[in-house]
């Protein structure tokens, strides 16, 4: 069966083996455009995720310190109870609810979720996104007016800042080290460690907690050379001049030191 692994928001293309309706293996879907026949350790154990002895797959109670299956109608009728109590006694705003991650592994979940708030009456509903993936969309619409995604294959030139995909990205760190070894692209990395792409790149080997004054002498030639988009600058940007007075003192020359 071809599917997805829903194991985290990446969701990599599987071949999934079914027996007798029991998942019995999973591979890498090869011609999936981001896993591209890979899976992570995560992925590669689906199966024992999946057929788990103690994955919950019904209510279960705790009474005298031992978890017991309950029926669905008994376990909706206690949480019913419990909710209408709270909203008695304390009113709905008192009640949070926190939702896992919301994105492509839950999306029917995250619909529910906000309907049952509103029934409820709370406006109290967080989940992973809202200390994690929304800011990254906040700051991306701040920054680029819409949320971008990264497309490695296209790129020309890559600069990863602090950033080991080979750790924590696998399936971009593939697509980048692909890129660069065809020569589709130019890479420069800017970490004080020695990763794997940096070896493939142009390492900026900077010492630890100077990348702000990097920044600023970067900043401060593009500026001074004129190679900023002036007429974006115009129309959208704060505080300008006052950036650009604040970079002059951070000349490459400064900085090296
Ligand atoms: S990165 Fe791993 S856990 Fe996430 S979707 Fe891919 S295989 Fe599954």
């Amino acid at each position: 069966v071809k599917s997805d692994c829903i194991l985290c928001v990446a969701g990599c293309g599987i071949d999934a083996y079914v027996e007798d309706g029991r998942l019995v293996k999973v591979e890498g879907m090869a011609e999936h455009p981001l896993n591209q026949g890979r899976l992570c350790p995560r992925g590669e154990n689906l199966v024992e995720f999946a057929n788990a002895p103690d994955r919950v797959k019904y209510p279960m109670k705790k009474q005298k310190g031992e978890w017991k299956r309950i029926s669905w109608d008994e376990a909706l009728d206690t949480i019913a109870s419990k909710l209408t109590k709270i909203k008695e006694e304390y009113g709905a705003h008192s009640l949070a609810i926190f939702n896992g991650s919301m994105a492509v592994e839950n999306i029917e979940l995250a619909s529910f979720t906000q309907r049952f708030k509103g029934a409820y009456g709370t406006p109290n509903l967080i989940s992973v996104e809202s200390f994690c993936f929304r800011i990254r969309v906040i700051a991306h619409l701040m920054t680029f007016g819409r949320f971008t995604s990264e497309d490695p294959l296209q790129a020309e030139c890559i600069v990863l800042w602090g950033n080991n995909p080979d750790e924590s990205r696998w399936m971009w760190a593939d697509h980048i080290h692909q890129a660069v070894d065809k020569g589709l692209v130019r890479l420069i990395v800017i970490d004080p460690r020695r990763t794997p792409l940096a070896k493939e790149g142009i390492h900026l080997e900077i010492r630890p907690g100077t990348d702000a004054a990097l920044g600023l002498a970067m900043l401060n030639v593009i500026i001074s050379e004129g190679l900023y988009d002036k007429q974006f600058v115009e129309e959208w940007a704060v505080g300008f001049e006052e950036l650009k007075k604040h970079v002059k003192q951070y000349t490459p020359e400064k900085v090296e030191e």
